[in-house]
């Protein structure tokens, strides 16, 4: 029996369990797996304690090194046993992979034997992450066109639009991969966006390092001590709309760091004009309150280093360019700082009880609050669209997207 579902533009995934096998994060060792899954990820303390109890939450210790490995299982071994860096967590878990909005079909760009370029909409991740396993792009693809596997060997972040290059074996997923890093330098990607205000006419660089912070209340990347600071992109706007006052911008991230285009817009003040997330519509919401604490870091790191605030010209790539940041020490400099930390957790604390109240029903199999099944986030589309993707002698173009001829 198929587990998916498309009916009224809908594609639902049926509940189903999944064998999930993770590495801690740094951040993770030192706490207990019940302190893991209920402050880092709202899990209710008592299905934690009974997923362990069940053998389906369980740790391997010393993965990797030369110390003989062991399987750690139930409540008397793990319930206070801390985490270490070379565990490997088994968790077995009923997954409710929320639906996403699809009526077809795959727009293709470009296929041969090895690939298949495609144009994905905004609104669907590219490929397995997060909560997302069968609702992603990638299958939606590799189920149309009846492949037995499909790879992706770049990334294009759920929100956004465009080309997507899917490989179709494993030989060309790790060639285009390598070729990919090998010819980094004449990679070329260039997006559009639509913006919030009259972006300056002419080409500019920007560079200036990109935090986010995340729902949970963590600050993103967790390198603060040296976060990368040459992280440019370069933007060229290409009209104005004054009855908008929105402009069509287009894009170049010369690295491709998390969030780079969105997190360099808004720090210029030219937000994307329907990006929720760094341009909260709902001033008391919970998006509100983690841009708030990102505007502090960036108002402490602009006044320690002015240069991040500004573009310059696209062709003044600044050769005294500092690369790396200190930002923890920025954040012991300022006075602010215990301010920021007290918010994140506020952060963290109101995010979980906002998701708990929009999940209406508990699932009879695992007890757990669920969303509905035809619940999909409407804010899950922004304007950013990826046009074109050249390296070497290739070049993939999509169409322009509707939003973008204002
Ligand atoms: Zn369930």
């Amino acid at each position: 029996m198929s587990r998916i579902i498309v009916e009224n533009g809908i594609r639902k995934v049926l509940p189903h369990y999944v064998n999930f096998k993770t590495h801690p994060k740094k951040r993770w060792v030192g706490k207990t797996l019940v302190e893991l899954f209920k402050h880092d990820f709202g899990e209710p303390e008592s299905l934690i304690l009974d997923d362990i109890a069940s053998g389906s939450l369980y740790v391997e210790n010393n993965v990797g090194t030369s110390k003989p490995s062991s399987t750690l299982k139930g409540i008397e071994v793990l319930k206070d046993r801390r985490i270490e860096l070379k565990d490997l967590i088994h968790y077995c878990k009923h997954v409710h992979e929320p639906s996403i909005a699809w009526n077809g079909p795959v727009k293709v760009i470009f296929e041969d034997d090895d690939v298949i370029v495609v144009d994905k909409p905004a609104g669907i991740p590219t490929h397995p992450t997060g909560a997302y396993n069968y609702n992603t792009f990638s299958a939606i693809v590799k189920d149309t066109y009846g492949l037995e596997s499909i790879w992706t060997c770049h990334r294009l972040d759920k929100v956004t639009s465009g080309i997507l290059i899917l490989c179709k074996n494993k030989e060309a997923a790790v060639g285009y991969s390598n070729l990919l890093v090998s010819k980094k330098d004449s990679v070329k990607k260039t997006y559009l966006a639509r913006v919030d205000g009259k972006f300056p006419e002419g080409k500019y660089r920007y560079t200036c390092p990109t935090i986010t912070i995340n729902m949970n209340g963590y600050i993103e990347p967790d390198n603060l001590e040296a976060l990368k600071a040459d992280t440019s992109t370069l933007f060229e706007r290409v009209r104005y709309n004054e009855n908008l006052n929105q402009s069509i911008v287009k894009c170049q991230p010369i690295s491709g760091k998390f969030h780079q285009i969105r997190i360099h817009l808004t720090r210029l003040g030219y937000p994307i004009s329907n990006d929720y997330f760094y341009k909260p519509k709902d001033e008391s919401s919970t998006y509100a309150l983690r841009c708030k604490i990102e505007h502090e870091l960036y108002a402490m790191l602009f006044k320690k280093f002015p240069q991040f605030s500004q573009m310059r010209g696209d062709l003044d790539t600044g050769e005294d360019e500092i690369k790396t940041v200190d930002m923890k020490a920025v954040l012991n400099d300022d006075a602010n700082e215990s301010q920021v930390f007290e918010t994140l957790a506020r952060l963290k604390a109101e995010h979980s009880a906002h998701i708990n109240m929009r999940k209406k029903t508990r699932c009879k199999e695992c007890n757990r609050l669920v969303f509905e099944e035809s619940y999909v986030s409407v804010d899950s589309r922004i304007y950013l669209h990826s046009l074109s993707f050249e390296f070497g002698d290739s070049k993939f173009e999509t169409d322009l997207p509707s939003w973008s001829l204002v």
